[in-house]
């Protein structure tokens, strides 16, 4: 393959690592063109001066002038931007082949559509631009010419075993269901008289995989996967009736795709970041990612159960968002994210989470199909409403 250019939208966290690590092992087919980190300036400036990117982008500009300081100090003549208009700036120019979509929240979201208009190849790893905007954004990467791929493990998983000339119908390619699987997180074992006692410590500390502090926390109460019920229903046009939930605690079945004829196809795997994004980066092809191969003699047993939607209650508020429609689930995601930042400053209970998702979907009030200016100012009105009842 001819070399090509990448940038990595959120760079310092735990896909954008994973990212430069798999693209660091194949230095003669890519190239780092861009880097963005929001406030960790030191590791943005160890990827810069390891990868030596043509641009960086920061969240402020004090930030811009620390990094663009250290960076001339360094020898390196790295182009130094900060703010929102700046990574959508990276996420469009033209040395730019792919984009990896990995800034966590609806603050990826500007940026992934701007990938998606550009016409990128559009690695996504921030699930929530899907769920705040799924229509918007699968028309800016229809409309742009975008080669969507899905980094989100389960979503490449289906991504993997659907077939080749999957063109967004189910029943033509004889689908029945999507079968997204969950592990179940920290607290799949905890009677829920102990959920309102929850550290962040414990809720933090994810089984199987190690990533950043919000999907973490998202993954204790369920409402990861709720989002990724939202993300499948928009990636492979499902509808939410034909996207189940199964929890597998050891997360060696990634997701699978269960066929009209009896055929259920899996994609398996260590639980390792780097297996989807090095799938994403060489799709169709393969390339080497790092990763363990599976051992099968050292696995115990593969167990699967039902998800407790009295005990998780997200995931159930993720369903109803997508039976709503409209801007249903971009309320849902705003609540959360206000919420999860509650829960990580030790300013709410875990058990809290729910009930302000669940407040916010009924207080206030849904619009039916809404652009892309309203869905952004319903997010800040979401905000505002779940930090009020908060404080
Ligand atoms: P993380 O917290 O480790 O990293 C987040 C990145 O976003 C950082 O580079 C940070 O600087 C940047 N960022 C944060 N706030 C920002 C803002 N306001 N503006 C611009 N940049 C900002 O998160 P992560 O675990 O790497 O997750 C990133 C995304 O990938 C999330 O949407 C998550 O749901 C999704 N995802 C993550 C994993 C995983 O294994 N970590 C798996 C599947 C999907
Ligand atoms: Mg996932």
């Amino acid at each position: 393959m001819t070399q090509q250019g990448i940038a990595i939208l959120g760079a310092t966290g735990s896909v954008g690592a994973n990212t430069l690590d798999v693209v660091g092992r194949h230095p003669q087919d890519w190239r780092v063109v861009a880097l963005s980190g929001h406030t960790r300036i030191d590791r943005l400036f160890e990827q810069c001066l390891a990868h030596r990117p043509r641009y960086a982008v920061t969240g402020s500009e004090e930030s811009a002038a620390v990094l663009r300081r250290r960076l001339r100090e360094a020898g390196l003549d790295t182009e130094v931007e900060f703010g929102a208009d700046a990574l959508c700036r990276i996420a469009s120019l033209p040395e730019v082949d792919a984009v990896m979509a990995s800034i966590v929240g609806a603050a990826g979201l500007p940026s992934s559509i701007a990938a998606a208009r550009a016409g990128k190849r559009l690695l996504l790893a921030n699930k929530e631009s899907l769920v705040m905007a799924g229509h918007l954004f699968m028309s800016a990467v229809r409309e742009g010419g975008a080669r969507l791929l899905p980094v989100d493990s389960e979503h490449s998983a289906i991504f993997q075993s659907l077939p080749h000339d999957f063109a967004g119908d189910l029943d033509a390619s004889g689908i029945r269901k999507l079968i997204l699987t969950a592990s179940g997180g920290p607290f799949r074992l905890m009677p829920a008289d102990r959920f309102a006692a929850v550290t962040v410590e414990e809720a933090c500390r994810h089984p199987n995989w190690s990533m950043g502090r919000k999907i973490s926390v998202d993954s204790a109460t369920l409402m990861n996967k709720g989002l990724e019920v939202i993300e499948a229903h928009w990636l492979f046009n499902a509808p939410p009736a034909r996207i189940d939930v199964v929890v597998h605690p050891q997360s060696v079945i990634h997701s699978m795709v269960q066929y009209r004829d009896g055929s259920v196809v899996a994609q398996l795997g260590s639980p390792d970041m780097r297996t989807p994004i090095a799938n994403a980066l060489a799709w169709p092809g393969r390339i080497e990612a790092g990763v363990a191969d599976l051992d099968f003699g050292a696995l115990a047993g593969l167990t699967f159960e039902a998800p407790d939607l009295a005990r998780f209650p997200c995931l159930g508020l993720a369903y109803a968002t997508l039976e709503a429609g409209g801007d249903a689930s971009a309320v849902l995601n705003a609540a959360n994210e206000v919420a999860v930042e509650a829960f990580l400053a030790r300013r709410i209970r875990f058990t809290d989470i729910p009930v302000l998702v669940e407040d916010a979907l009924s207080r206030l009030d849904l619009s039916a199909s809404p652009d892309l200016p309203s869905l952004m100012a319903k997010n800040d009105e979401t905000r505002r409403y779940t930090a009020s009842r908060i404080s």
